[in-house]
């Protein structure tokens, strides 16, 4: 008996008022279990591009990767369409679902890089339609189908590298749009009896628990963290205070920095593409209304501006530190010039590798008796108020002042995070080549 590899890329499901492409992932892990289906690898959850000027919410493309009977294939191409039609918002005018039907067992080179490109950066369409011919891939597509898209690059990112797991538990559709309602003292036991394996599920600087998402999407909460067993376990430590109807454990890119490329010259940034890029600041930052700070880096090639946002926390108080010479390397998304405003760096994450030395620069003493001098204005010397004496010839005197900052790596607070951002918690627990073994007893409800 052959038994047939698929995988089963969606994408552009949701809306900002309703659905959630991973509920439509986790109703599908049900539904294919029911017909017999093995699954061989936890559902994909795969962030794209969060700079992408079009993207819904959090801009996560699914892939289900399966094997069954051949006979099987059909009913399982018709169950996933079923249910991506009956679960999208598609009377919603930028929802345009896609569906994407690989059935190689091997990911090709070509489409492995199409979904690098579509993490870091912007792809089209035209390319995704060649590739498919190529491959003999089908696809469904709703209304535009632009979710083909999302859906191909689910199937090409398949994770070999950097990963984390996301258990995710629903709610009953009676509470959707509700207060979600969890123990929030589970929440933080769970957090320090599972540190640092799992991230982001508090954010420190506010007390705030952030695994409940906010909105009227079907998630009641999703843990992160870097094994299947430690998200599962996370997931038994909290206590809900609603019915939870159906949980996943997810493998995805959370927390893995792959948005993030790096430039060599300032002057190769490109708008939507999130970059990691090193410069000289060139002028000392300025505030700009609501408490943001802008400044702006340079190299030989370009000078560009860097802007922390204020629910940057940390991120932004060292930004508003900095002073013209620092040596900082920079992470983040780049948002195009508009109006006066030009291309700019929205920060992740800052390095601060050298410290330019401050200077403060003061009145020169008396030679007489000691006495701090007055100026006689700018260039026009000194005076002594005790002494009475002129010094026309002596200048102000630069005195190095110690600074309150210190190199190192800043990252913005857990709750201005981006999905794909890498926390301080996950570094040093990088996986390189880790291949997907035997799914863990358990790993979905129902
Ligand atoms: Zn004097």
């Amino acid at each position: 008996m052959a038994l047939q590899q698929m995988h089963i890329g969606f994408d552009d499901t949701d809306s900002p008022r309703k659905g959630c492409t991973t509920y439509i992932a986790a109703l599908l892990v049900e539904k294919l279990h029911r017909l017999g289906v093995g699954f061989t690898d936890y559902p994909n959850l795969v962030r794209l591009n969060p700079n992408v000027p079009w993207k819904t919410r959090g801009n996560g493309a699914l892939c289900l990767r399966i094997k069954c009977e051949e006979k099987l294939v059909d009913v399982v191409k018709e169950t996933v369409i079923e249910a991506v039609e009956e679960n999208s918002d598609l009377a919603y005018r930028c929802t345009e679902p896609g569906i994407v039907f690989f059935t190689r067992a091997k990911i090709p080179r070509e489409v492995k890089a199409f979904a690098r490109n579509a993490i870091t950066g912007i792809v089209n369409m035209k390319t995704a339609l060649k590739l498919m011919r190529r491959y003999r891939a089908e696809a469904v597509g709703f209304k535009s189908g632009r979710g083909i898209i999302g859906g191909l690059a689910a199937v090409g990112e398949n994770l070999q590298g950097d990963h984390t797991f996301e258990v995710i538990a629903y709610r009953t559709p009676e509470n959707y749009g509700l207060k979600r309602r969890i123990d929030a003292s589970s929440v933080f036991e769970m957090d320090k009896a599972t540190a640092p394996y799992t991230f982001n599920n508090v954010d420190p600087e506010t007390g705030r628990i952030l695994i409940t998402p906010r909105g009227p999407d079907p998630i009641l909460f999703g843990i992160r963290g870097e094994t299947p067993e430690i998200v599962k376990k996370a997931f038994e430590m909290v206590k809900p205070l609603e019915p939870v109807e159906r949980w996943v454990i997810f493998r995805t890119n959370h927390g893995t920095d792959a948005h993030l490329k790096r430039v060599k010259k300032l002057c190769e940034i490109k708008p939507y593409h999130p970059v990691i890029a090193k410069g000289v600041v060139a002028a000392n930052p300025k505030t700009v209304p609501r408490r943001h700070i802008i400044f702006q880096i340079k190299d030989e090639s370009a000078c560009i501006d860097c802007a922390a946002y204020e629910p940057t926390g940390n991120l932004r108080k060292v930004a508003s530190q900095l002073i013209a010479g620092d040596l900082v390397e920079v992470y983040g998304g780049v948002r195009p010039p508009s109006g006066n405003r030009p291309l700019t760096i929205n920060l992740e994450k800052l390095r601060l590798l050298r410290l330019a030395p401050k200077f403060v620069y003061q009145n020169p003493v008396c030679p007489q008796c000691g006495k701090r001098l007055k100026s006689m204005g700018k260039g026009k010397g000194f005076r002594c108020e005790k002494c009475h004496l002129r010094y026309p010839g002596l200048e102000k005197i630069a005195v190095k002042y110690k600074r309150e900052v210190q190199k190192g790596l800043y990252i913005t607070s857990p709750r201005s995070q981006r999905h794909l951002t890498k926390p301080f918690r996950r570094y040093g627990m990088e996986k390189r080549h880790a291949p997907v073994g035997k799914l863990i007893e358990g790993w979905h409800f129902p």
